[in-house]
């Protein structure tokens, strides 16, 4: 709960976006084009469950059509209502011009507590919501295209595809109604991890540059870093993954809902998740320190603070007590407006959620993409991709041998080079060359403007003018 002297969750997405517009020239009259959401269905469905009729209120949000189709998640919790969905909309339009993504901004709900139900039911749930979304074209190929946020996942979105199809019987592109799909349903390889995993690529990235490291008073390279991540749900758990397994992160400290452990010397991400799985929780865990007061360990001292779960975790309460010099915002919205302007005030430097967890929605479009093209990436060339490398290394092979140089190749080179890209590793290249190329249309505004004091003004700023250059494509 946000204190009363907070702004709600789609007002500070406003303010943090007026900051960045009032640095920019738009024509009179665009700004508030761009700003406003421009409908949000609400919807009442009730479904037969347990001897009787229970009412669900479900929400479809979209911010701006600059784009079609819109694209965002749909989420079940609780906290649904429409000022998120509009917040979450909204963040969506700019996430997409940030990582040059060609979708307008979207965003769904259902006021539900998933737990509470069991598969079946929630099936039946899914399915009555998708139908109400599907008959106005709130789902639909061209125009409204769904993915998992929290409380969803790919289960959720096989039953949605699967009522659009019964719905729309002739669509040929019927499977591209939704992303985020299992991969036997259309949906795509390294989905399921692309946030978690474009968390590990803009991390990289921001690594890459030691100007930007000094200013989060940090040095060095990301290995051996102090880590702290707030929810080990799909997104925190993949960001934890890779980061201690591939970068040599240490990740000190896990907060879930039921407290948080700590561990100076590395927690083992995959068996802290084992033990959540089976039990529900991280207490318990054996050699770490747990903390009942979860929360309280946002303000531990650790190198990089990464919330990966909902909204407004560190607000005006808690904000002067973080000392994490890096903040990467894994989840959207973390942090309210008033505690961005008391971090900026400390010299926090925060990767923005419209950069750091834009990885779901680019792999999203990779598998809408293909979708359309009703062709699995690396299908055509990976098999002439290998012939080529095989001759190449042939011929290395045949040359040494006749001039007698004796070259040998480094082990596992020839296995490594030899292979060609299938499907999973043209994602992640993708994603890669995505999560760089925003980083850096970021960055060239950050370091570059004196009057832009962070990196999220600067996000804001690269979104808003590619939103205004295709309103104005667009005549507006
Ligand atoms: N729910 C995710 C997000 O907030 C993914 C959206 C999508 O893939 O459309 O970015």
């Amino acid at each position: 709960m946000l204190a009363s002297n907070e702004p709600s969750f789609r007002q500070s997405v406003d303010i943090m976006f007026n900051r960045a517009a009032a640095l920019l020239d738009l024509p009179p009259g665009l700004e508030e084009k761009i700003r406003v959401c421009n409908s949000t269905y609400v919807v009442r469905f009730g479904v037969r469950l347990r001897g009787q009729i229970h009412t669900f209120t479900g929400y479809r949000s979209v911010h701006s059509e600059h784009m079609e189709p819109v694209k965002g998640g749909i989420r079940y919790a609780l906290s649904v209502d429409q000022d998120e969905v509009e917040a979450l909309a909204a963040l969506m339009t700019y996430k997409c011009a940030l990582v040059e993504v060609p979708f307008g901004g979207s965003k769904g709900g259902l006021c539900i507590d998933p737990r509470v139900w069991n598969e079946e039911e929630l099936e039946r749930i899914t399915r009555r919501f998708a139908y109400e979304l599907i008959k106005r074209d709130l789902i639909n190929p061209s125009q409204n295209v769904p993915a998992p946020d929290m409380g969803t996942s790919e289960r959720e979105m096989a039953w949605i595809a699967d009522q659009y199809r019964r719905m729309a019987t002739t669509d040929i592109n019927a499977r591209a109604c939704v992303t985020g799909k299992p991969l036997n349903a259309g949906g795509i390889a390294g989905r399921v991890e692309a946030t978690g995993r474009g968390i590990q690529f803009a991390l990289r990235e921001f690594f890459r540059h030691p100007e930007d490291v000094a200013r989060a008073h940090l040095d060095g390279s990301l290995a051996g870093k102090r880590i702290i991540i707030q929810g080990l749900g799909n997104v925190g758990y993949h960001a934890a993954k890779f980061l201690s397994e591939d970068d040599d992160c240490r990740i000190v400290g896990i907060i879930e809902r039921d407290g948080a452990i700590l561990d100076p010397g590395g927690l083992p991400v995959e068996r802290v998740k084992a033990h959540l799985n089976e039990t529900g929780g991280v207490r318990g865990f054996p050699g770490a320190e747990y903390v009942a007061d979860g929360m309280s360990v946002l303000t531990e001292d650790c190198d990089i603070l990464i919330p990966a779960a909902m909204e407004g975790v560190i607000n005006l309460a808690n904000v002067h007590r973080i000392r994490a010099p890096l903040i990467v915002e894994a989840a959207n919205g973390p942090i309210t407006a008033g505690a961005d302007e008391v971090l900026r005030g400390k010299g926090t430097v925060i990767i923005p959620d419209l950069f750091a967890n834009a990885g779901g929605v680019t792999v999203s479009y990779f598998e809408w993409v293909k979708n359309l093209s009703h062709i699995r990436f690396g299908r055509l060339q990976r098999r002439q991709e290998e012939t080529r490398h095989h001759l190449l290394v042939e011929e290395l092979e045949r040359l040494s041998a006749d001039r007698g140089l004796g070259w040998t190749l480094s082990p596992g080179f020839k296995e490594k080079y030899l292979r060609g890209a299938g499907e999973l590793e043209l994602v992640r290249s993708g994603l890669d060359d995505t999560m760089r190329g925003a980083y850096q249309a970021m960055r060239e505004v950050w370091l570059g403007r004196k009057d832009v004091p962070d990196l999220r003004i600067a996000a804001y700023i690269v979104a808003i003018q590619r939103v205004a250059a295709s309103y104005r494509a667009l005549g507006l």
